[in-house]
């Protein structure tokens, strides 16, 4: 695809995806096992907490605790002074063996970031893509001892490596469509085992088709590289597929049925917008 168009990897992403599920289903093998294995019986997930006050956040934390969630990632990116006290309002709810990451979504600017990250010093939680460039996360990585995540910045292998070569990140969160399917995150996934990077797993967003997809390559990561999953298909109200990943306490399995494991919901879904026959 990308000897024939260049860039796009979100367009890519669903082809590619697309492919893996029928070379499974042809090879009778579900796609985890084809990606390189299914490690441990489940796949911890975590759960975003919208951005709001710092009472609603703390809110939902409880609320998502209940469903059986033990990592919790918090929008936050926005007023320094707000963003501090919401991180510290949800980390005073955490119980032991939770985890925390506030994820700013490269909202804030380096001034704002490095008033956030002084503001929480002693708190246990991950500073996730706090600025929009990489030149910018790195000088507030350099600037807190905080655990820390890049996101959007690390957007294939060069720019894993450059973040490897300079220490920029504990962990880095790979999203299908971000890198442009399976294919390309396999490699990215399989370059932070060797490196010994840990890794979110998941998509910029979806639903049964994409957590399906998810879940295949969560679970053939070794388990002690795979920092957290999401499962998107219990964040919207429409299923597009039967067969799906569904979460239970908190963590998801891969299918064991060839391919991706799932059937699309045609119905659902409408008539097809291309035909590559
Ligand atoms: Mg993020």
């Amino acid at each position: 695809m990308d000897a024939a168009l260049k860039g796009h990897p979100y367009v890519k992403s669903g082809l590619d995806i697309a492919c893996w599920d029928i070379l499974g289903q042809v090879a009778g093998l579900p796609v985890c096992t084809l990606l390189g294995g299914r490690y441990g019986e489940g796949i911890t997930l975590y759960r975003a907490i919208s951005q709001a006050e710092p009472d609603a956040m703390a809110e939902s934390v409880a609320g998502y605790r209940g469903q059986g969630y033990r990592r919790f990632q918090l929008k936050v990116g926005g007023a320094p002074e707000v963003d501090i006290a919401r991180i510290r309002a949800v980390a005073a709810l955490l119980e032991p063996g939770e985890v925390l990451v506030a994820d700013a979504n490269t909202g804030w600017l380096m001034h704002e970031a490095a008033r956030v990250v002084r503001g929480v010093g002693d708190v246990d939680v991950y500073i996730e893509q706090p600025c929009l460039g990489y030149q910018e996360c790195l000088s507030i990585r350099r600037r807190t001892d905080h655990p820390f995540v890049l996101d959007e910045s690390v957007d294939g292998l060069d720019m894993l490596l450059r973040g490897h070569a300079d220490g920029a990140m504990d962990v880095v969160n790979l999203k299908l469509s971000k890198l442009g399917g399976l294919t390309k995150t396999r490699q990215v996934r399989d370059l932070c085992v060797t490196l010994g990077v840990a890794m979110t797993l998941e998509d910029s967003w979806g639903g049964d088709i994409a957590t399906a997809a998810i879940a295949h390559l969560a679970h053939s990561t070794p388990e002690e590289l795979r920092f957290t999953a999401t499962d998107f298909n219990s964040y919207v109200t429409v299923s597009t597929a039967e067969g799906a990943p569904r979460r239970v306490d908190g963590r998801m399995a891969a299918s064991t049925a060839p391919g991706l494991g799932i059937t699309p919901r045609m119905d659902v879904l409408g008539a097809p917008k291309v035909d590559l026959s």
